[in-house]
């Protein structure tokens, strides 16, 4: 990784040189959530309105927000500005040197606090963010989703295990530029000097590391769809409003699950129905929700005052108005 690092990590960041507390502290925080490129202007204007942590610690917030405006994630430059504020009046302006000390300022999590341990401390000290998950995870072939507890454990056993024993704040860079310019969500594994022992590259598809979130279980709504026939067998349409899920498309009458079909059609719909039964339940899902639909069949009465009109229509099941959503059309090929 070093010789890597020598000949192809990035040397000429501006937080490298000096690569004092300050100036790793505050790239560090400005990293978390932006890319490298973008973040370098934005840390030299700093640098110059605020050189030291004293002047950022005597700064209006504003001033700081403003410095900060398009960075995003605000509530970072927030953080920082406490975090100043603290140093200064509870450290006299020195920078902390333990783990600890890091982890009680604001904004500061474990791996913000190795880095800038192990960067401008040259302590030895792990580090785990989103890059070097994804190298670790895919060097072991650790399984599982990076945010679940357990997975987290054992990435951070691994990064603690990897650490050198000399030059740890070379090989931290190294390993965020590895993981930045090589081992990317598409690796380039012939350009990495981890290949060799890599268990993701022996696979042959390391982009199946790192495990993906679980998805979330989704909620399940439940609806019946009437599927209500004349005594000529056409079926009765009904056209969904233009706006939500299947806006404009012609569907069925729908009726709440816990209502009573009879009622519900003579009221909404103008129509005597009789002869009801339920088929087998469909389920359509959605990006957010699963939809359980009951097909209730029933025979539109002869007496019936149909409102026909824009939205409702009679007609043969084979010869609908317009587009049905695929669910519909399904329930429709239903013996
Ligand atoms: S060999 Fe490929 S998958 Fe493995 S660490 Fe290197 S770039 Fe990533």
């Amino acid at each position: 990784m070093l010789a890597w690092f020598d000949a192809h990590g990035r040397h000429d960041l501006p937080w490298q040189h000096p690569r004092t507390p300050y100036r790793v502290w505050i790239s560090e925080i400005m990293l978390q959530q932006t890319q490298v490129n973008t973040v370098i202007p934005y840390f030299e204007r700093f640098m110059q309105r605020f050189p030291d942590v004293h002047s950022l610690a005597a700064a209006a917030q504003d001033e700081v927000l403003a410095l900060w405006s398009g960075l995003g994630y605000y509530a970072r430059a927030r953080n920082l500005h406490r975090a100043a504020r603290h140093i200064v009046e509870r450290h006299d302006g020195r920078f902390p040197t333990t783990l600890e000390a890091w982890l009680a300022l604001p904004g500061i999590g474990r791996s913000t606090a190795g880095a800038i341990l192990a960067q401008a401390f040259d302590q030895r000290q792990p580090i785990l963010d989103g890059n070097v998950r994804r190298v670790l995870a895919r060097y072991h072939a650790i399984d599982g989703w990076p945010g679940d507890r357990a997975v987290q454990d054992r990435l951070w056993q691994r990064a603690e295990a990897a650490m050198p024993h000399r030059r740890i704040a070379d090989y931290t860079q190294a390993i965020m530029d590895l993981g930045a310019t090589v081992c990317t969500r598409q690796p380039d594994c012939t350009r990495c000097p981890l290949a060799e022992g890599c268990r993701a590259h022996a696979t042959g598809h390391p982009q199946a590391w790192p495990g993906r979130k679980p998805r979330k279980a989704l909620p399940v709504r439940r609806t019946a769809m009437l599927i209500l026939r004349d005594a000529d067998g056409r079926i009765l349409f009904e056209r969904r409003p233009p706006a939500g899920i299947w806006g404009g498309l012609w569907s069925l009458p729908e009726c709440p699950v816990n209502e009573s079909v009879p009622r519900h059609c003579r009221e909404r719909l103008g129509v005597d129905v009789d002869h009801l039964s339920a088929g087998a339940t469909v389920r359509h899902t959605f990006s957010h929700f699963h939809l359980d639909i009951v097909p209730v069949h029933g025979r539109i009465g002869g007496a019936s005052a149909l409102r026909e009109g824009g939205t409702h229509i009679l007609s043969p099941p084979d010869e609908p108005p317009g587009g049905l959503p695929t669910p519909v059309r399904r329930l429709l090929r239903q013996p």
